[in-house]
């Protein structure tokens, strides 16, 4: 049954589809969000795993929008579990009444555009159809998980999980032999959780990732006090930032200092919280090999150093990737696990699975036999959930060939040749300390839909010459990052995809956010030229 029309559809209730409706709401808008879960939350509704929690500090994650919203909530820790912040999703969808206009439990597998009418028409999985002229994509980064493609995937037994799905009441692993696929930041903090209670562990790694510690801890009422109290400065830092999080390169070079002044730098960042030693190393430690290659060197000795057994250490010494040219997982004990009898690393490159059975795992060496089995195997990132949906602009052009190569878009935000159709968070946006982005974006995006009003706008569309600025911007300044040349969700890569397993995109855009910012600012200033309107 076709839904009454609404101005614009929002796809997702995660922080960006919250934040878009609460300002399409200030413009006075009926606006709708479609959500496949059955609350908001999105990201933090999702990954319930054991150990999942923030890397970015918590009181620099949450939205600024709102004094009051700031000063009445209280983040228990600097890094904090998903729990707390799934109850501080909840409560900002309490404060701002955003589920009477938010429907759940809705897939949107399709969305259509009629030129005709200019308006989208989207589809549910349940076959229901809503309509508007607008249409909002806020489907995040990270929200198509990927299982494991590995033979026998579903002849286990016992029960499996991927940690994007870990059921709402928990799993009793107490005592239980369980089986975990991937050491990527979510298997990471899976790992050092649930080692301390399982009978046994068995890691399957195929390739490891560097990691250094998150040095999490309880904020206490003084810090609170400080934290509420400053706001504002923690903003503007974040906002100077290329990340947006508190953490700013370093000036100087790695090869410009002295042996002793470099390892004394990275030993403070190493005993500091947060991503310091990612984003607020040397300047060239992620540009420049020689620098990076200093880097690594010197995280291997740290790996040495916490991983008793040296055969196990130099297995999960990354091999085909520098320090940082990764996204880094922080870790809380993640090394030291290895050091307990009831935790084994099975690296499978040496011995390859052959296929899940239904008592394990079994590789080319043995079959492993498990009561439980864990997927911690990612996303299909960014444009993953993009091509989970048939998106169909003017004459029946398709969003999921058009970008079967890359995607071609304005800013990240507009794709070329979909009319009113507004990213949140699409490919080739600046990417970091997330929801100060997505502020960035919705303001931006909410700013653009205000003009099309006060204008008597009906269609708004990127044009060509606009987009292909974009794009070869975009890839300038991806070009020389040592991470554009490594495989992850970050550049594309999800070997459990079909036609994803090897080639590498840019996804993001790597000139910094603040760049991003102010790109985006003067377009607007300007009068969006760079935009065709009827
Ligand atoms: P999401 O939170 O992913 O929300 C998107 C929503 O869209 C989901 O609820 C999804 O169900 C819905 N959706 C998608 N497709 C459809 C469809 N077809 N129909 C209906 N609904 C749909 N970022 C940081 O900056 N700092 C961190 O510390 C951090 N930690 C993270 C930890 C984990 C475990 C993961 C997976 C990610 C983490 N991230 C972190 C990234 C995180 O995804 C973002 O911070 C942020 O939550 C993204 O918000 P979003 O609203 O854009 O997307
Ligand atoms: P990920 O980094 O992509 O890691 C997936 C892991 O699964 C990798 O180790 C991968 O190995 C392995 N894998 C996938 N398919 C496999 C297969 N068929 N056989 C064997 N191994 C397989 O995904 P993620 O760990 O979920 O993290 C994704 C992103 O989410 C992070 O980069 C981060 O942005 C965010 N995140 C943040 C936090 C946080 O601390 N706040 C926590 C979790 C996640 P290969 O590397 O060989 O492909």
């Amino acid at each position: 049954m076709a839904q009454p029309g609404y101005e614009a559809i929002i796809i997702g209730a995660g922080i960006a589809g919250m934040y878009q409706l609460h300002r399409l709401r200030e413009l006075g808008m009926r606006a709708r969000v479609f959500e496949a879960g059955s609350d908001v939350g999105g990201t933090w509704y999702w990954n319930r795993y054991p150990g999942a929690r923030f890397d970015s500090e918590s009181w620099s994650y949450g939205y600024s929008f709102s004094q009051e919203l700031l000063q009445e909530w209280e983040w228990p820790e600097h890094f904090a579990a998903q729990p707390d912040t799934l109850r501080y999703l909840n409560h900002v969808a309490d404060k701002f009444d955003l589920r009477r206009d938010m429907q759940f439990h809705s897939r949107v597998t399709a969305a259509t555009w009629d030129e005709a009418a200019t308006r989208w028409t989207i589809t549910l999985e349940s076959g229901e159809e809503a309509s508007a002229p607008l249409l909002i994509t806020a489907l995040g980064p990270l929200s198509a998980y990927t299982l494991p493609n590995i033979p026998g995937r579903d002849d286990f037994a016992g029960p499996a999980f991927h940690t994007a799905r870990w059921p709402r009441e928990g799993v009793d692993l107490r005592g239980k032999r369980v089986g975990i696929i991937g050491t990527g930041a979510t298997a990471i903090q899976t790992i050092q959780t649930i080692a301390k209670e399982v009978g046994h562990l068995t890691v399957f790694q195929r390739t490891p990732n560097w990691a250094a510690p998150l040095h999490n801890r309880r904020i206490t009422p003084e810090e609170q006090a400080q934290i509420k109290a400053s706001y504002a400065e923690i903003f503007e830092r974040c906002r100077q930032t290329d990340t947006c999080f508190i953490h700013q390169a370093d000036p100087r070079r790695a090869l410009d200092v002295s042996p002793e002044e470099r390892e004394a730098f990275w030993e403070k960042l190493y005993a500091e919280p947060g991503f310091g030693i990612w984003v607020g190393n040397f300047r060239d430690v992620l540009v420049d090999p020689a620098a990076n290659a200093l880097m690594t060197e010197w995280a291997k000795k740290k790996i040495r150093e916490r991983v008793k057994d040296p055969v196990t250490a130099e297995k999960l010494i990354p091999k085909n990737h520098g320090f940082g040219t990764r996204r880094l997982p922080l870790e809380s004990g993640y090394y030291e696990v290895y050091n307990q009898p009831n935790v084994a690393l099975v690296d499978i490159n040496e011995t390859p699975i052959e296929r899940i059975t239904p008592r394990g795992i079994l590789t080319s060496a043995r079959e492993h036999a498990f009561d439980i089995l864990i997927y911690a195997t990612g996303f299909d990132g960014v444009t993953g959930p993009y091509d989970r949906m048939a998106i169909t602009g003017p004459g029946g052009r398709s969003l999921r060939e058009d970008w079967q190569g890359t995607p071609r878009t304005f800013l990240g935000m507009l794709a070329e040749g979909f009319p009113n159709m507004l990213m949140v968070l699409g490919p080739h946006t600046a990417r970091g300390n997330i929801p100060r982005n997505i502020e960035e974006i919705v303001d931006w995006l909410t700013g653009l839909v205000r003009y099309m009003r006060e204008h008597g706008h009906r269609r708004v569309e990127a044009r060509e010459d606009a987009v292909e600025y974009w794009a070869r911007h975009v890839e300038a300044a991806a070009s020389g990052l040592l991470f554009s040349q490594v495989a992850s969700w970050q550049t594309g890569v999800n070997r459990n995809v079909a036609g994803r397993e090897e080639v590498r995109r840019t996804l993001g855009y790597y000139g910094g956010a603040v760049k991003y910012r102010r790109i985006a600012e003067r377009v607007a200033a300007a009068g969006y030229r760079e935009l065709r309107f009827a």
